[in-house]
């Protein structure tokens, strides 16, 4: 009889089962996040400030990083296709991950570094002219 209680108990209940977080909060900026990115299936860093955080070790979405520091966005990549990737460095350890562009994410700070190498040249851009 009194099992019976016990395990009337411990039924688990709609509200304690699990979900997957939705948002999350940005290190950075402090914008929440939908996880939902449009061009992508997962959200790894910030649309409004393009910073992200080193939660994931091999494989994108697998969070088995115990990192957790800030990734700085650094640089753009393109790939063969035309897609943009993004590349971050982690602020705690300087790993760099290669992170698929949204297509909510922040168009004037991703045009910024992808010229950024253009507006600090380490040549002076004269001696073109010159060739
Ligand atoms: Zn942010
Ligand atoms: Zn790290």
């Amino acid at each position: 009889m009194s099992q019976f209680h016990q395990s009337r108990k411990y039924k688990p209940r709609r509200r304690d089962r699990l979900r997957p977080a939705t948002t999350f909060r940005c290190t950075r900026c402090r914008l929440d996040v939908s996880m939902d990115a449009p061009g992508t299936a997962h959200r790894n860093h910030c649309p409004n400030c393009l910073w992200s955080r080193h939660l994931d070790d091999d494989v994108p979405g697998d969070r088995d990083a115990t990192c957790g520091f800030s990734m700085e966005p650094i640089a753009i990549s393109v790939r063969g296709d035309g897609e943009w990737v993004l590349l971050h460095r982690c602020t705690g350890c300087d790993e760099i991950h290669l992170n698929r562009t949204a297509g909510d994410d922040n168009p004037l700070l991703l045009l910024r570094m992808a010229i950024r190498p253009l507006a600090q040249p380490p040549f002076p851009l004269e001696l073109l002219s010159g060739l």
